[in-house]
């Protein structure tokens, strides 16, 4: 099972469609593909050619995804197809992402369902390319994990429409949305080939109107041309504004990788400026991510600003709430969704295929 006729498209005249799963709305012509590759027009219909085709699965703490305020320290089975929507120049994943073949192996959604389970996992993350383009395929595993008890998860660079949104508050718990660069225009259109931010910002407001799906956003910062503060502010200030202080925000260091191996990994006073901007407009949970042993890692109380989550990378240390997730020191409600498991081990790492 490896191609099914795909449910968010558009028939257009002379056997033409309009893919409506992303934000590129390609419109494709009989025998042509979309640009992600994994989606095609056969014989005027639209096929998701990996239906049931996962390239890649691990068991990852949610702490990587990175995810700190749903489920803390729980196991995760990651999933993938290949092919992405977006064509970033440092993607850690390219080999996954760029590779425009349909390959994996074959596993319905009860079976990814099964894996999940059988390696003791809590729920399913659909992540290392852009899990949108292949959403009919991670609904129906969504649907079946749910069934057994397990929740979902997208990492997604949120270049969505209306429709996936709407699939999305199908199956889905909780999503990242993640910025690079801090959404400047400049650096969308050259680092990863997309001509304009703005459907990621519609597309946090979509779920936060038609969905309960837990959001977090992160920001990929990139040395030199993916750091501007200016912008930083304006997306901490849109955050703020629409969502309130209490969401989220994690600046990622980048890594060279891919078509950017000439840029150094971003420094960490680089980092802590954002972290810094992202306090100043307002928001109460800010976080530094791939730096491990940084201060910036832990969960801060938002009245008492005691440490309330100490953590070492993706590694829980320290649990300071209540059973309520109210915290230990001054009794202030931290919108963090879950307990620490009873039975939290850390270093939860184990690739599958
Ligand atoms: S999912 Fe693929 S085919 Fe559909 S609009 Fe996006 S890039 Fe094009």
């Amino acid at each position: 099972m490896t191609t099914k006729e795909a449910i968010l498209y558009e028939k257009l005249p002379n056997d033409k469609v309009r893919c409506t799963a992303c934000a590129r709305y390609c419109e494709i012509g009989k025998g042509q593909i979309g640009l992600c590759a994994i989606r095609g027009n056969e014989a005027g219909k639209l096929q998701l050619f990996v239906y049931g085709k996962v390239i890649a699965g691990a068991i990852d703490p949610i702490e990587k995804k990175p995810v700190t305020h749903y489920r803390p320290g729980t196991s995760i089975y990651s999933i993938a197809t290949t092919g992405c929507n977006w064509l970033c120049k440092y993607c850690q994943n390219y080999d996954i992402s760029q590779r425009r073949k349909v390959e994996g192996v074959d596993m319905t959604p009860e079976e990814v369902a099964d894996q999940a389970l059988r390696y003791k996992a809590d729920g399913i993350a659909y992540t290392y390319n852009q899990p949108s383009i292949f959403i009919e395929f991670a609904r129906d595993c969504g649907v079946a994990a749910r069934k057994k008890g397990l929740f979902n998860i997208f990492v997604s660079n949120g270049y969505d429409t209306p429709e996936t949104v709407k699939m999305m508050g199908e199956f889905l718990d909780c999503i990242t949305v993640d910025f690079k660069g801090s959404a400047e225009p400049q650096f969308t259109r050259l680092y990863i080939g997309v001509p304009d931010p703005k459907p990621i910002f519609d597309t946090l407001l979509e779920i936060r109107d038609k969905t309960k799906i837990h959001v977090e956003i992160t920001d990929l910062i990139v040395p030199r041309v993916g750091d501007n503060l200016e912008y930083a502010s304006k997306l901490c200030k849109f955050i703020y504004d629409e969502f309130g202080p209490e969401m989220p925000i994690h600046f990622l260091r980048f890594h060279p990788d891919y078509k950017m191996m000439e840029f150094e990994s971003t420094p960490i006073k680089t980092l802590e400026k954002h972290y810094e901007v992202a306090k100043k407009e307002g928001l109460s949970y800010a976080y530094i991510g791939n730096v491990p042993g940084h201060p910036l890692e832990h969960t801060y109380c938002s009245q008492c600003n005691n440490i309330v989550v100490k953590r070492y990378g993706y590694d829980i240390q320290g649990w300071y709430m209540d059973d309520d997730n109210k915290c230990k020191f001054c009794g202030n409600k931290i919108p963090i969704t879950g307990k620490l498991p009873k039975n939290y081990k850390q270093s939860r790492f184990q690739f599958i295929i």
